[in-house]
C-alpha cells in the first residue's frame, strides 16, 4: 500500500504533536484522543492506517501505546498488521507563556513518555513533571492556565500555542528519535485486491516486536510470547516476534494464509529453535542503550573515546615487532596488533610463527606500555592465546565460525570481531550476539571491506553498512582501511572517510620494511605515514613522541580553535538577533551554566582553565549579541 494524499492516517494527539508528524508521512492526519480510539477507528475503517509510537531512543518501548496495540491484538481475529516503520526526529523544547523565566518554572507538563526523555531537565529545574495526554495538548493547557507552568513539546506545538521557548533541545540525548509503526487492517483473503496493488507474497506479518521491546502485562495477557531472535529494526520480520501460540513449532508450521479464527498473531519465517539468552545481565547487541565502552589500559574506545590499533600484519621476529611497537606507540596508537596465526589464502604462504611469536608480541607491547591484539583462528587457540593477549581478534574469515565465537566469548578477554567479507550487517551483529551470549562483556566490531564486483581494491569499505551498524548497536565500531584497500596509497583516504563517519577507532597495518614483509606488505603504512595521519586526527603520542610533532598537533588544534571561535561569535550574533526579534532576554543564566558545565566536563571541574575559558566565551558572546554589533 503506498500512502497517497487521499489516505487518512490516524494518530493519538493533536496537531503539532510528533504523532501528527508521523501521520502526515502516511496520509492526511486525523487526530484521536486515545490510542484505543485510534485503533478502533482503524478497525472500523474510518481511517486507512494509523501510526503508533513504538520505541523512543531514550525511553525505549512506549508501553502506553504498545499496551493498547497488544490489547487490540488480543481480540479474536484482530486484523491489524504492522506495515512499516517511520522514524521521527524528536526535538523537544521547553516553552511557557511570555513572562515566565526559566528559573521560575515549577511544573513541567508533557506526555509521560516524553517527560521520561527529559530527566536531566527535570532534575536541573527541580520542577514537578505533570503527565498530560500529549505534547501539543500540554502546550495548549499551559498557555490556557498560565502560572509557573511550562510544557515540553515540539517547537511547532509551542509556536502554535503561542508560547515562548525557554530552552531548546531538552531531551537527554541529542538526535532523539521515536520510531512509529504504521498500522493497517490486514487484507483478508476475502477482500478484493485493489487495482494497481500487488498481492503480497505469502502471509503478511501481522505484528512484530523486535529487540528493545519488553513484555508488558498487556502483552502477556494477550498471550504473547516474546522471542529473542537476531533481527534489525529495518527488517523486523526476524526480530522479536509476538506469537500468541505457546508453541513456536506450531507457528513455524503455519506457512499459508491465516486460517479463520487463527490465534497466531505473528506469521512469518518462524525460528527453528529458540532459547532465552543465557546472560541476562549483558545487554544484547541491538539493545537501545548508552554506547558501550571497552577499556584495556590506555586503549579506551566507545562513547566518544576513539583510538587506533596499529602494528604489522604478522609478527615476524622479536626485533621486527619490538621496532614496530615503538614506532606505533610514538605515532599515538594505543594498542599494538600483530598476527601469530595467519589465515592465508594459500597453504604455501607464511602461516605465522604461532604461540612463540605471541611472547614476542607481548614483550614488545609491554616495552612500550601497549595492550596487544591478536587473531585466534581455532577454538583450541583461544585458551593459550587469551593467557597472554589483551584482546582476541576474530578475523573476517571466521566471523561466522560459531564454535570459535562461543569459545572466544567464554574467555575473559575483550573480542575484536571483524565483519566477514560476505557477511551482511545483520549476520555480523548476530555473530557479536554469540560473543555476548557466551559471556563476553567487551565486544568491538570492525568493518574491513566486503567483497563486491570491484576488483580495483582488495575489498569495498562499506561505510553505509558501518552507519547502519552504528544505528543498531551500542558496541564500539572500528574500521580497518588496510584490508579494505589492499594498497598503501588508499589507506589514509579510507581512514579519513571512516573517521569522518564517526567510527570509534581504526585498525591500521604498519611495517617499516613493507617490501620484505611476510604478509600484506603492499597495504602497510610506513610508521611516518601513520604519524602524519594520526596528526590529522589529533591523536597524540605519549612521552615517546617528539616535541616538534606535538607542536604540529598543537598548531592544528589552534587553527581549529581560531576557526571555531570565529564561528561561535557569528552564531552569538545570530542568536542575539533572534532573541531581540522575539523579545527574549539576551542574558540566560541557565544557558550560561550549561556552557560552563560543558567546559568543566571537558577540562575538569576543578581547573581554573574551564572557568576562565567559559567566562571569556560568554563575555564575548554577550558583547556580540548586543544590538548594533556586526
Ligand atoms: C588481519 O587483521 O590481519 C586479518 C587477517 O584481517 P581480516 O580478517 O580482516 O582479513
Ligand atoms: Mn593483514
Amino acid at each position: 500500500m503506498t500512502p497517497s494524499g487521499a489516505e487518512l492516517a490516524g494518530y493519538q494527539g493533536q496537531p503539532g504533536s510528533f504523532g501528527a508528524r508521523a501521520a502526515a508521512r502516511c496520509g492526511k492526519p486525523v487526530a484521536f484522543p486515545t490510542f484505543e480510539r485510534t485503533l478502533r477507528a482503524l478497525l472500523a475503517g474510518e481511517i486507512s492506517c494509523a501510526v503508533l509510537p513504538a520505541v523512543n531512543r531514550v525511553d525505549g518501548p512506549i508501553l502506553e501505546s504498545l499496551d493498547a496495540l497488544a490489547r487490540s491484538l488480543g481480540e479474536p481475529e484482530s486484523p491489524i498488521a504492522v506495515e512499516a516503520e517511520i522514524e521521527v526526529s524528536v526535538r523537544l523544547v521547553l516553552a511557557a507563556p511570555e513572562g515566565l523565566a526559566l528559573e521560575s518554572v515549577r511544573e513541567i507538563h508533557s506526555q509521560a513518555a516524553v517527560l521520561r526523555q527529559c530527566r536531566q531537565l527535570l532534575a536541573r529545574l527541580d520542577a514537578i513533571p505533570i503527565d498530560t495526554h500529549d505534547t501539543a495538548y500540554a502546550a495548549f493547557r499551559v498557555k490556557e492556565t498560565g502560572g509557573p507552568r511550562a510544557a515540553v513539546c515540539s517547537e511547532e506545538a509551542a509556536l502554535e500555542a503561542g508560547l515562548l521557548i525557554l530552552a531548546e533541545d531538552v531531551s537527554d540525548v541529542r538526535e532523539n528519535t521515536t520510531r512509529f509503526w504504521r498500522l493497517a487492517r490486514a487484507r483478508d483473503a476475502a477482500d478484493p485486491v485493489p487495482e494497481n496493488d500487488v498481492a503480497p507474497e505469502g502471509p503478511a506479518p501481522r505484528v512484530v516486536f523486535y529487540a528493545g521491546v519488553k513484555a508488558s502485562s498487556a502483552l502477556a495477557e494477550a498471550g504473547a510470547e516474546l522471542l529473542s531472535l537476531p533481527g534489525t529494526p529495518g527488517d523486523p520480520i526476524r526480530g522479536f516476534a509476538v506469537v500468541a501460540e505457546k508453541s513456536v513449532a506450531r507457528a513455524a508450521a503455519l506457512t499459508g494464509r491465516p486460517a479463520g479464527g487463527e490465534r497466531v498473531i505473528w506469521l512469518g519465517p518462524a525460528p527453528e529453535f529458540v532459547r532465552p539468552p543465557r546472560m541476562r545481565d549483558i545487554p544484547k547487541t541491538t539493545e537501545v542503550r548508552e554506547p558501550s565502552v571497552v577499556a584495556v589500559g590506555p586503549f579506551v574506545v566507545g562513547g566518544g573515546r576513539r583510538a587506533v590499533i596499529a602494528g604489522p600484519c604478522a609478527v615476524e621476529s622479536p626485533e621486527q615487532v619490538a621496532r614496530l611497537a615503538r614506532a606505533v606507540a610514538r605515532a599515538g596508537a594505543t594498542a599494538l596488533r600483530g598476527g601469530v596465526f595467519k589465515p592465508r589464502t594459500s597453504p604455501y604462504s607464511f602461516q605465522g610463527h604461532g604461540l612463540e611469536a605471541l611472547g614476542w608480541l607481548k614483550d614488545a607491547g609491554d616495552a612500550v606500555g601497549l595492550p596487544i591484539v591478536t587473531e585466534v583462528m581455532a577454538p583450541a587457540q583461544v585458551v593459550p592465546v587469551a593467557a597472554r593477549a589483551d584482546v582476541l581478534q576474530i578475523g573476517a574469515r571466521n566471523c561466522q565460525n560459531y564454535d570459535l565465537l562461543k569459545e572466544a566469548g567464554r574467555s575473559s578477554r575483550p573480542v575484536f570481531l571483524k565483519r566477514g567479507f560476505g557477511t551482511t550487517v545483520e549476520e555480523w551483529l548476530s555473530s557479536a550476539e554469540y560473543l555476548l551470549d557466551a559471556g563476553c562483556k567487551n565486544v568491538i566490531l570492525c568493518e574491513r571491506g566486503i567483497r563486491t564486483f570491484e576488483k580495483a581494491t582488495r575489498g569495498t569499505l562499506d561505510l553505509g553498512g558501518l552507519l547502519v551498524a552504528r544505528s543498531l548497536t551500542h558496541l564500539p565500531l572500528f574500521a580497518d582501511p588496510s584490508h579494505a584497500a589492499g594498497r598503501r596509497d588508499l589507506v589514509p583516504g579510507l581512514a579519513r572517510a571512516a573517521w569522518g563517519a564517526g567510527v570509534d577507532g581504526l585498525m591500521i597495518e604498519v611495517h617499516d620494511a613493507p617490501e620484505s614483509a611476510l604478509s600484506d606488505g603492499p597495504q602497510a603504512l610506513l610508521p611516518e605515514d601513520l604519524e602524519e595521519l594520526l596528526d590529522e586526527f589529533g591523536i597524540l603520542p605519549g612521552t615517546s613522541g617528539s616535541v616538534e610533532r606535538i607542536r604540529r598537533a598543537i598548531d592544528v588544534v589552534d587553527g581549529g580553535i581560531a576557526r571555531l571561535a570565529a564561528q561561535r561569535l557569528e552564531l552569538a550574533r545570530r542568536v542575539g538577533a533572534v532573541k531581540r526579534a522575539s523579545s527574549r532576554p539576551i542574558r540566560d543564566e541557565a544557558r550560561e551554566a550549561t556552557v560552563r558545565a560543558r567546559f568543566a566536563d571537558a577540562l575538569g571541574s576543578d581547573t581554573p582553565a574551564a572557568t576562565r575559558l567559559a567566562d571569556a566565551l560568554i563575555d564575548l558572546a554577550l558583547e556580540a549579541e548586543k544590538p548594533g554589533e556586526t
